[in-house]
């Protein structure tokens, strides 16, 4: 079997598309979507990552502000700015790029960014409704994963989903996400005794682990969508995924690639949490 590619630059494109259209309605109503991404610090990763971020909010004709800090920055800097920005009515959405020095309590930066502003979902008042399964926003990388299944015709209802990885900002929302879509849910971690076990169960298989090409086709029953979040940078400089790809393509039924699979996606869903921030404003 030769997996279909599920290509995340065609869906991503498609989407921001639409996101256009209503971003123009938006604006002959006199608004427009606003995002304002803070960088603290000089993570080359983390700044092409904001770039990325600031520059598909142009496209999609969103208003955007970058602020960029020092390393050193005083924390209470960063608070103040983020207090200014939750009055700020041309700001929708307020993202602070992780991960942030070491002398910030990022769970204390999170917590101060209003939770109607908080695109990225991880506010603790966000959590709680997205698993009372009445989201406010859903994190963007699997809300992007979610959008790719439901693009592909893939319905998780009744099906064994695995996700690898149990983060804050991927593992444990991808499943939330997968359970209340009523798939039967496994979560794998660094603990996990007897991985192959789980994962040749899954008829959904996400990898967010962080391990280049650690998913190996062995490990996938035949059949199966592989879903890779992974980006990991090999010796040579290239990028690779979690998913051993060439191989698990010849098993699986359906696969996205690294890059190009779920990472156009997660800043697209981004812009659709600004998005439907800036037009619950208006309703
Ligand atoms: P974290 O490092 O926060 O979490 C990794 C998870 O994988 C942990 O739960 C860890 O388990 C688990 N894990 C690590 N090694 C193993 C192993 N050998 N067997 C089983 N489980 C293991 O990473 P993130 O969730 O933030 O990110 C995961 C990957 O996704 C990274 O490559 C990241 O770059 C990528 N990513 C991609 C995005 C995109 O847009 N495509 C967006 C966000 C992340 P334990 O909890 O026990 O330590």
């Amino acid at each position: 079997m030769t997996a279909r590619i599920l290509d995340g630059n065609v869906l991503a494109q498609k989407l921001r598309a639409d996101f256009k259209n209503r971003a123009e309605a938006l604006a002959a109503r006199g608004t427009r979507p606003g995002l304002a991404v803070i960088l603290v610090g000089e993570d080359a990763a983390s700044q092409v990552y904001v770039r990325n971020k600031v520059n598909a909010c142009a496209q999609a004709g969103f208003h955007s502000e970058k602020i960029v800090y020092p390393p050193d920055v005083e924390p209470r800097l960063v608070l103040d700015r983020i207090a200014e920005l939750n009055a700020d009515p041309k700001i929708n959405g307020i993202l602070v790029q992780l991960p942030l020095p070491r002398h910030f309590d990022s769970d204390a930066v999170l917590k101060a960014i209003a939770p109607e502003k908080d695109v990225d979902g991880f506010h603790a008042e966000n959590v709680g409704a997205l698993m009372q399964g009445n989201p406010r926003f859903i994190p963007c990388t699997p809300y992007g994963v979610m959008k790719f299944l439901a693009d592909a015709g893939i319905d998780p209802k009744g099906q064994e989903a695995v996700v690898l990885g149990r983060s804050n900002i991927v593992g444990k929302p991808m499943a939330m996400l997968l359970m209340q879509a009523s798939a039967t849910v496994t979560i794998c971690h660094s603990q996990t005794r007897d991985l192959l076990f789980h994962t040749r169960r899954a008829d959904i298989l996400v990898a967010a682990l962080g391990r280049a090409r650690f998913v190996t086709a062995e490990m996938v029953k035949p059949g199966a969508v592989v879903i890779d979040v992974g980006i990991n940078r090999l010796p040579d400089g290239r990028l690779c995924g979690d998913v051993d790809f060439g191989p698990v393509s010849e098993v699986a039924s359906a696969i996205t690639p690294v890059p190009g699979g779920v990472g156009p996606m997660t800043i697209t869903m981004l812009l659709a949490n600004t998005l439907e921030a800036a037009e619950r404003e208006v309703r």
